[in-house]
């Protein structure tokens, strides 16, 4: 019979695991929640039952994941604590997973929460005072437990009822991990999971996008932002947003999340990246979006390269003929490079379409616009925004 029951916040990491073990080593009873937003663990989603079954045969532990997408977008937007580095709102990301956390845990009747926190390992969530404050807001003081640095806190409900013995917790602190990883070793745990990618919004390149795009829309639907994580960005006149795969993996993914009568582009006779025009456009824009796309195939030092376009799922009959644009113009349309808009002017642009143009639009009139330049090809090769998924972030919660 076990002593009591708690609810573990599972972050995917190996804090959250050994904080885990402490506890169900105490002869607790313990269910695992897992959460996701597209910013981080989003990767489970369609796949719960395999990541469930992993939990089960490594750790012995049932999981429930917990899609918080909507909830998680609404604080993202107006964090009353402000942000981080980047776009991430730690402290009011905690409040709301550990809210969360805590009406799951009167729904399943467990006596108190656990989380993988150590105190000082993180510049902004894991100070004493936030924690404090992060307690407070959630209304999770005396009930969340953070068994690696529980001697460094006060004790907590379970400890003193004496459901969970504190001298079998631990006074972790900082942000080493030898710690971790000897306790870890001592467990036995060798495959212990890795956040996969940590949270994106803790990104230097994909928070800047995110910031600007929540900026600009809002209403955010989750779709959008598995958008934004993938591929280059690029504004075009009139309000298009357009997205181009950097490989055949982008190319799929954008394929499967482009919507119906959004405008897709490919090479006409040659594999290369798959472009996807979200929002309003018009033939500029059209021939534009072109020839960004030519600029990242292998054609791109031809004079002129043809493009294949449609609306998704059944268009692909238009055919542009255009030179690949010139390094300034990418720099120039290039998602980031455009001055942040401020929260309270920002309209909701740049969804649903404008006109497409109609009639033969096979090499259709060049029309030209000086500030494009779509007669010149001029590539000079330069630096490209190559894998801001590379950058690394900070651990999810
Ligand atoms: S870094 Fe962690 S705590 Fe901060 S916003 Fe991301 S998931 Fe939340």
């Amino acid at each position: 019979m076990p002593r009591g029951k708690a609810i573990a916040l599972l972050s995917g990491g190996l804090d959250s695991l050994l904080a885990t073990r402490l506890i169900i080593d105490q002869g607790i009873e313990v269910i695992g929640l897992h959460f996701i937003t597209p910013f981080f663990g989003y990767h489970q989603k369609g796949r719960e039952g395999e990541f469930q079954n992993q939990w089960r045969q490594r750790h012995g532990l049932e999981v429930r994941i917990l899609d918080v997408s909507e909830g998680f977008f609404q604080i993202l937007r107006h964090p009353r604590y402000g942000y981080g580095k980047h776009f991430n709102p730690c402290i009011d990301c905690k409040i709301f997973l550990f809210s969360q956390a805590r009406e799951w845990m009167e729904k399943e009747g467990a006596d108190f929460l656990i989380s993988g926190e150590v105190l000082g390992q993180r510049p902004m969530s894991q100070r004493r005072d936030t924690m404090r404050i992060v307690e407070r807001e959630s209304k999770t003081e005396g009930i969340l437990l953070r068994p690696l640095c529980a001697k460094n806190l006060k004790p907590t409900q379970p400890e003193l009822s004496g459901v969970v013995d504190r001298e079998k917790l631990l006074g972790i602190s900082g942000r080493g991990r030898r710690p971790q990883i000897e306790l870890a070793r001592k467990m036995g745990i060798q495959d212990y999971p890795t956040p996969a990618g940590g949270c994106l919004l803790t990104d230097p390149i994909l928070s800047q996008r995110i910031r600007q795009y929540f900026r600009e829309h809002p209403n955010v639907e989750v779709r959008e932002i598995l958008l934004l994580l993938v591929g280059r960005h690029f504004r075009l006149p009139g309000g298009g947003h357009l997205i181009i795969g950097r490989k055949e993996a982008e190319n799929e993914r954008i394929q499967r999340l482009a919507q119906r009568g959004e405008i897709l582009l490919r090479l006409r006779a040659i594999p290369g990246p798959l472009g996807l025009i979200r929002g309003p456009v018009d033939e500029v824009s059209l021939r534009l979006a072109g020839s960004i796309l030519a600029r990242y195939s292998k054609a791109r030092g031809a004079a002129e390269v043809e493009v294949r376009y449609g609306r998704n799922p059944d268009g692909g009959d238009g055919i542009l003929s255009v030179a690949p644009a010139r390094d300034e113009i990418l720099d120039l349309l290039r998602f980031e490079s455009f001055p942040e808009v401020p929260p309270s002017s920002a309209g909701d642009e740049g969804r649903g379409f404008g006109s497409v143009p109609n009639g033969d639009r096979k090499n259709s009139g060049a029309r030209e616009d000086s500030r494009f330049g779509f007669a010149a090809p001029g590539l000079s090769g330069g630096s490209l925004d190559e894998g801001p998924l590379g950058a690394a972030r900070e651990d999810p919660h």
